[in-house]
């Protein structure tokens, strides 16, 4: 059901079919240990590493193999379309957040020491920004970071962090400079350091959610942890500005993996209806099923060339807010609801707990809130197409 597409060329046809003999053979078969255990085991990023799958976007001179943003695009579809959601949301994490950060701003030494054994899968990475207080609006950030000597010293607690349990570091947000007092939003004063996770002071307890199981999340409090004042990546109080830069790949990222997701629903939808008789023939020859299952697939489509062309304008500009949050929006939404419409056709067998169906249909609902909620995704194309062109 892959789109073909004037952004997808034979490469990256014959690289979505390597990545899914990968994934198929290596991957999956052990999907439902790794959700019973709740993380991504040492030994999977190893062969994520060795299949070059951790650096595709990271420049060749610090590992990765600097492959165009569709080849990226292409693996997190077939990620997604391996239909679990805490394997997604941990190797993306990993891959195309926190040290998206690291090869875009930190020291050429910590990129060394962090970033290339990232990307052989040899060090595991989380991106700490949620607290508590803290979710959507990021200015209620108070985790602090005060220089000390040649130290920040961190103190706060970080809450849902994908990979938390297990990661080997965390790019992680925190306040360096206090709002001042008369500050209607406080997105100042916000930078990102990397904590190395054998650093005294760290406590980790991990978090128990609806679906994600393999997600590793973790709520990770910060006591009086000293890191160097080398770990600052980029500029001191820019980590606001970075982050809001940052999120249109992530968004992308989201929107990519959710296609992946509701294609998978609909594949596993028609093995299901074309098999299952029903009245004088099958499930799938009832004219409101097949109605229902072209709704999907043609929403699919749809979404899916409206996240390539947000790719295209992110590969032009690295702003392209209104088209990655369009995408993020669309394709996380459309992800629940193809999950809730699959599970309906599949009948009581989906709802069955082990199957297929019934973990994607829990999985999908985070996707309209991690990354940015849909109200958020929504305020900001409102943000664009109105307060902009008045302006
Ligand atoms: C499974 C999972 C994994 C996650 N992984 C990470 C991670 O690795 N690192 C990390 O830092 N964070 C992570 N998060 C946190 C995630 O980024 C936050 O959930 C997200 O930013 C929203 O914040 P919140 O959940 O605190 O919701 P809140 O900000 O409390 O908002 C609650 C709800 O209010 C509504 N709302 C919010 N703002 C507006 C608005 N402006 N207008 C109208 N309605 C609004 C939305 O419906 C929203 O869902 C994860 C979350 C989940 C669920």
């Amino acid at each position: 059901m892959s789109a073909h597409s004037i952004y997808m060329s034979d490469q990256h046809t014959a690289f979505r079919s390597s990545v899914r003999h990968f994934l198929s053979e290596q991957i999956v078969p052990c999907a439902e240990q790794w959700e019973l255990e709740r993380s991504i085991p040492t030994r999977a990023w190893r062969m994520l590493g060795e299949h070059g799958l951790l650096g595709l976007l990271h420049p060749t001179k610090l590992g990765g193999s600097n492959h165009d943003l569709f080849h990226s695009i292409v693996f997190l579809e077939e990620l997604g379309r391996i239909g679990y959601g805490g394997l997604r949301a941990g190797i993306s994490v990993h891959a195309y957040m926190a040290t998206h950060y690291l090869g875009k701003y930190a020291t050429s030494e910590l990129q060394e020491q962090y970033l290339r054994p990232a990307i052989r899968g040899e060090k595991t990475a989380a991106l700490a920004i949620t607290e508590w207080d803290a979710g959507s609006d990021l200015s209620r950030l108070t985790t602090s970071a005060e220089v000390s000597g040649d130290d920040f010293v961190i103190n706060g607690t970080k809450t849902f962090i994908t990979n938390g349990i297990n990661a080997n570091f965390f790019v992680l947000a925190v306040r360096t400079q206090k709002p001042a007092a008369d500050a209607r939003r406080a997105n100042t004063g916000i930078s990102l350091l990397l904590v190395d996770a054998s650093a005294p002071g760290i406590q980790r307890t991990p978090q128990e959610k609806l679906g994600w199981h393999a997600a590793g999340t973790a709520e990770i409090r910060f006591t009086d942890v000293r890191v160097p004042v080398t770990n600052l990546i980029g500029r001191s109080n820019s980590g606001f500005m970075y982050l809001m830069r940052g999120f249109q790949l992530e968004r992308l990222v989201a929107a990519a993996l959710s296609l992946g997701g509701v294609e998978r629903c609909i594949e596993s939808t028609l093995t299901h209806v074309r098999s299952r008789p029903a009245f004088d023939g099958r499930l799938a020859d009832l004219q409101t099923i097949r109605h229902r299952l072209a709704n999907l697939t043609t929403e699919l489509f749809s979404t899916r060339a409206l996240t390539y062309h947000a790719a295209w304008m992110y590969l032009r500009d690295e702003l392209s807010a209104k088209e990655c949050s369009m995408a993020k929006l669309q394709a996380t939404e459309l992800a629940c609801r193809a999950a809730d419409e699959c599970l309906q056709l599949q009948g009581a067998r989906g709802y069955l707990a082990g199957s297929d169906i019934a973990r994607i249909y829990r999985d999908s609902r985070a996707g309209s809130m991690a990354g940015g909620a849909s109200e958020v995704m929504r305020d900001i194309i409102a943000q664009q197409i109105i307060d902009m062109q008045e302006a």
